[in-house]
């Protein structure tokens, strides 16, 4: 539950500090990075509390953190991918 509300508040905190004009809108963006758990619909069981997220589902391989890397030298993506990395970021913590 944490968790969640952390991936919820911590774009806020970011899109408040770098983007104070229109903090909101990019909040909504970077909160959007959230999407990045529907592979976990494609794993068995769907939730585990003591798996590891990153390196287990696809969409948080290092392959697919280095893609969100590049994507973040492209203006237009720039705030999402902003936002899947602030996911992965959080996921890892959720790790420790
Ligand atoms: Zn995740």
């Amino acid at each position: 539950m944490i968790h969640i509300f952390l991936h919820v508040l911590v774009p806020a905190g970011i899109a408040y500090l770098f983007y104070r004009d229109n903090w909101l809108k990019v909040w909504a963006i970077m909160a959007g990075g959230i999407i990045l758990d529907v592979d976990h619909l494609f794993a068995v069981p769907m939730y585990d509390p003591g798996r590891c997220s990153i390196g287990f589902h696809f969409l948080h391989t290092y392959p697919a953190i280095a893609v969100y890397i590049i994507l973040l030298f492209i203006p237009k993506v720039r705030i999402i991918a902003w936002g899947f990395l602030i996911h992965m970021a959080l996921d890892y913590i959720a790790c420790l």
